[in-house]
């Protein structure tokens, strides 16, 4: 693995993935805290979420390309916030899926959040054309590995996806619909009053023994996502 082009970029390569199933990893960026996943098939590898910056998002592919010996086919988007689409250039003849959202938007929020004004129009600038996903999409990775990508609407986001591993364990990928490691952020663009059945839908998808992957922070199983959506549905005045 390439180590030496930059010590930040060192930072998301090996060291830092965590295996949660066979085949299946995360690793948890510096800066925001999200998370970047790697689910690898025998043909390829998808990729879920590209980090903030084509910077990361070229440590997360080279992270996931270490970590598994292959490339990455497939990059899959949870939503259209910066922190997660801004890194969405680092992967070359990877079909993208899912919305990288607005790129004006995407600027104005990295921009907010601290990222240098001219790094984050250029990002913006060079984010590939995604393939939206309507319901759902199954993609195959080859060896009968196969990858479940379920649109969930608007909730975190305008558009929230999640990506499901059936295995043992089952891994599902949250987006920012669920949050560890703070308060689950709820933006102008939320739509709060049904977040609450999105993580019902969630926890349906993923069953009670599922590893649950949050956008930001460590991972979580069943019982915190529905305590989330407990306390969420009481933040928003919603049942
Ligand atoms: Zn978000």
């Amino acid at each position: 693995m390439e180590l030496h082009e930059g010590g930040h970029d060192e930072q998301h390569t090996g060291a830092h993935w965590e295996r949660l199933a066979p085949g299946v990893a995360r690793c948890r960026l510096p800066g925001w805290d999200a998370t970047a996943g790697a689910v690898a098939g025998t043909a390829g590898v998808l990729v879920v979420d590209a980090g903030g910056s084509p910077a990361e998002g070229a440590g997360v592919r080279r992270g996931a390309e270490g970590l598994f010996g292959l490339p990455v086919t497939h990059v899959a988007l949870t939503h259209p916030h910066f922190d997660h689409v801004l890194g969405a250039s680092a992967f070359p003849g990877a079909v993208v899926h899912g919305t990288t959202g607005d790129a004006e938007e995407l600027c104005r929020d990295a921009v907010a959040y601290g990222v240098p004004a001219g790094a984050a129009r250029d990002a913006a600038g060079r984010l590939p054309a995604a393939r939206p996903v309507d319901g759902e999409r199954e993609i195959g990775l080859g060896g009968g590995r196969r990858v479940r990508l379920v649109a969930l609407g608007a909730a975190h986001s305008p558009d929230d996806l999640v990506v499901l591993v059936p295995g043992d364990p089952a891994v599902v990928f949250c987006g920012d619909l669920v949050e560890e490691s703070g308060e689950p952020q709820a933006g102008p663009d939320a739509s709060p009053g049904r977040w609450p059945a999105a993580l019902d839908r969630l926890l349906e998808l993923g069953g009670e023994d599922a590893v649950y992957v949050p956008g930001h922070g460590a991972v979580v199983d069943a019982r915190f996502v529905r305590e989330q959506r407990n306390a969420l549905a009481r933040r928003f005045g919603v049942s």
